[in-house]
């Protein structure tokens, strides 16, 4: 059993990885008194992303075993601290990426935590009292509630958990571009996976013609008909690359791999902006003449911040948005690792780690 920082004094049932194997066994593990800024979620699913994937592998160098991953997590208030605010027991409630940041500085008071140099993550990071954080593949969390959410009552639980980080990694760079409720625009979304799948359902949500480019022609008929994508790219085909040459305002790429951005940056439009939220593990290759010659902007960005987190979670509660998943129990996370991996997941793994229905 881990962790001796004094005050964690509750035993969690979890999952972890040991070592870059990434194999996830059962972990028993401690977690911190409920402390009067805290609330204690009993967490019913969890989403697997990618960055799981990445981390359970230390594919970034950064793992510290045991992990216990887990960042799109939805579950239940069981008890609420006397300083929390806007929580009470019995709420259904949503934890992502962030545990902690400093409070203070520009970007903690105009609430974009998530650029807050001090961030501390929902698992793999630090804590404010020095204990590495343990995620959602796990039976019990507890959390500041100025990092949790509330999650919509029209949102079933199992599929509204992977909005808490795929979710609002593709919201908030729409949102910073003027691209919600606002003007139709062309927009591309590179990768259909757990974060693009969501992406194509914000730009069709809002009003926007939506080009998804990818690596896999199997996925054209479902993202059309399904998902509601207008045209669909398969990115080793250099007619329909040509043809979709300068045809874009604004793209979002959400692919985890090593992958050329010059092709991608040829289907912007001239000003065109390609914002980056995948995290290959390797450098992109960024060559400079699509970017000379279309004037074009490349940047990133980080999941989003609480109060944006709050207002994605909203408007999909409002639009009825809600992931494409599959349910998996706690047994088979190695199985649904294995899937992610080879690309076969429609299109996030959820996972049912309160053994309930999804009713919900
Ligand atoms: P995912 O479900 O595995 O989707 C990634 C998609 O990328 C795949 O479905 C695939 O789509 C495409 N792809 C995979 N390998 C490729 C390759 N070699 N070349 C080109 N395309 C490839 O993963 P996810 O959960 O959406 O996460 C995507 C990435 O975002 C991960 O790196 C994750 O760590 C990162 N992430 C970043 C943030 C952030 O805040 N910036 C937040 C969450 C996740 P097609 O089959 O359509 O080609
Ligand atoms: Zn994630």
């Amino acid at each position: 059993m881990a962790q001796t920082t004094p005050n964690h004094t509750q035993t969690v049932a979890g999952w972890a990885a040991r070592d870059s194997s990434g194999e996830i066994a059962p972990y028993t593990f401690k977690r911190r008194e409920n402390g009067d800024s805290d609330v204690t979620i009993e967490i019913l699913y969890c989403g697997i992303c990618h960055t799981d994937l990445h981390q359970v592998k230390d594919d970034w160098g950064m793992t510290m075993y045991p992990i216990v991953p887990g960042h799109e997590i939805t579950g239940i208030i069981t008890k609420v601290g006397k300083k929390v605010e806007n929580f009470k027991v019995g709420d259904r409630a949503g934890i992502g990426c962030l545990a902690a940041s400093c409070m203070e500085c520009d970007f903690c008071k105009s609430s974009q935590e998530n650029y807050c140099d001090q961030l501390q993550f929902t698992y793999n990071g630090i804590f404010w009292d020095g204990s590495i954080t343990y995620g959602g593949y796990s039976k019990m969390i507890v959390a500041d509630y100025r990092y949790v959410v509330h999650v919509p009552e029209s949102l079933p639980m199992d599929a509204a958990a992977p909005l808490l980080c795929a979710g609002v990694t593709v919201f908030t760079p729409l949102k910073d571009h003027n691209l919600i409720e606002s003007q139709r625009k062309n927009i591309g979304v590179v990768g259909l996976g757990g974060l693009g799948h969501v992406a194509v359902k914000f730009g069709k949500a809002f009003g926007h013609h939506v080009t998804v480019i990818s690596t896999s022609p199997s996925k054209e008929k479902e993202a059309r008909d399904r998902l509601g994508a207008d045209d669909f790219i398969v990115s080793s085909n250099s007619k329909q690359m040509e043809m979709g040459k300068r045809t874009l305002d604004f793209i979002l790429d959400t692919v985890s791999a090593d992958h050329s951005l010059g092709p991608i940056l040829e289907l912007l439009k001239v000003n065109g902006t390609l914002v980056i939220v995948g995290a290959s593990s390797k450098p992109l290759e960024l060559p400079s003449f699509p970017l000379i010659f279309g004037k074009r902007t490349v940047k990133g960005g980080i999941i989003g911040g609480m109060k944006e987190t709050q207002e994605m979670m909203d408007l999909c509660g409002k639009y009825n948005i809600n992931c494409d998943i599959e349910v998996v129990k706690p047994d088979d996370i190695n199985e649904a690792l294995g899937r992610l991996v080879r690309n076969d997941v429609k299109y996030r793994f959820v996972i049912d780690i309160g053994g309930n229905s999804s009713s919900l």
